[in-house]
């Protein structure tokens, strides 16, 4: 099978390797789709602790083409989407339900071959069947998707509540959509992009703000007189993460959604937290929220669709990793079987 590899930092190349066999417990997927995350290419650049050689990938759908031996509740033919996050359940976190904070976290795609190929093996258990009416390029977002709705479990949006989205990239859009489901009042968007900002508006954003010339705090404090009550920060920025918490209503909540570089800081007050009663959180991975994300997509609750902005054959990997590092993207995705 062809697979991309990414054998060193700055390092990739498409080669010919053998289909990956199948544990007695895993499932062999031929891939359909796999979309290209920060993470990749935060693996590419060497910023993010991996083993080398590996097929990177870790948001992707296929189908089942093989189990193995103990395998049930998946079976050959079936259409599927990965969880890649795979938590050890024994240690302290996973024993007190918060899996995404294990000690021994590992992913398909970080620590084990992923879906940047033909063919993908991974544990059964990590697999969601997906409904008819779920197309396997929809699926192949069901893990952005799946990060996004913890997100909005730890930014606890309301029914009425006023939410800003700081950022309108593809993880941007699909939490302004989940805003809405969620029953969001008013949702304003901070967003350079005149695109996005048009994707935002589709997706149920009533205030657009272009933060390169307008000043978003005056505009928020226009709109909202008191700030905003849940605040987004998915510009994964340090401007905007600095920013947020200012954005805030007294009472409000901000979530740090976006992927700040680790050596970054921001400066925050802290008497601002006191004395307006902040709360600050943050929102890692996808604990037990793979399910709900296909349901979402399922009920048509969110469109990914429009967040797929260019599809490359996995021959193409070097300018598809080149697209998803310009401004012109928004999601792409590596299409697996072009023949
Ligand atoms: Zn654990």
């Amino acid at each position: 099978m062809k697979a991309v590899i990414f054998s060193e930092p700055n390092k990739f190349s498409v080669e010919e390797r053998s289909i990956p066999s199948v544990g007695e417990l895993d499932a062999l997927i031929r891939v359909h789709a796999c979309g290209i995350c920060g993470t990749d290419i935060h693996i590419l650049h060497g910023e993010h602790i991996v083993r080398f050689p590996v097929i990177p990938g870790h948001e992707f759908s296929g189908e089942v083409v093989e189990v193995g031996s103990c395998v049930t509740g998946v079976k050959v033919g079936d259409r599927v989407t990965v969880d890649p996050n795979i938590v050890d359940r024994t240690c302290f976190f996973c024993r007190r339900g918060e899996i995404n904070l294990c000690e021994n976290l590992t992913a398909v795609g970080v620590n084990y071959n992923g879906g940047f190929a033909e063919y993908a093996s991974v544990p059964a258990e990590q697999v969601y069947l997906i409904p008819e009416n779920v197309s396997l390029d929809e699926a192949a977002l069901a893990e952005p998707l799946s990060c996004c709705i913890h997100g909005m479990d730890r930014a606890g949006v309301r029914t009425g509540d006023t939410v800003l989205v700081l950022g309108a990239g593809g993880i941007g859009l699909i939490l302004i959509q989940l805003a809405r489901a969620a029953g969001a009042g008013r949702i304003l968007v901070s967003e350079p992009d005149p695109g996005k900002r048009k994707l935002a508006a589709l997706f149920g954003a009533g205030e657009l703000i272009d933060p390169s010339s307008e000043d978003v705090l005056q505009r928020v404090f226009n709109i909202t007189r008191v700030g905003a009550d849940v605040v987004i920060e998915s510009a994964g920025r340090k401007e905007t993460a600095e920013m947020a918490p200012k954005l805030a209503r007294r009472g409000g909540t901000v979530l740090q959604f976006g992927v700040v570089s680790p050596d970054k800081m921001v400066s925050l007050a802290p008497y601002d937290i006191f004395y307006r009663e902040l709360k600050i959180t943050g929102s890692f991975v996808n604990p037990f929220t793979h399910a709900r994300a296909v349901e979402m997509l399922s009920t048509k609750q969110v469109d990914v669709l429009p967040v797929i902005s260019h599809r490359f054959a996995l021959e193409n990997i070097s300018e598809a990793l080149r697209v998803a590092q310009s401004r012109d993207a928004i999601k792409v995705l590596v299409m697996s079987q072009t023949g």
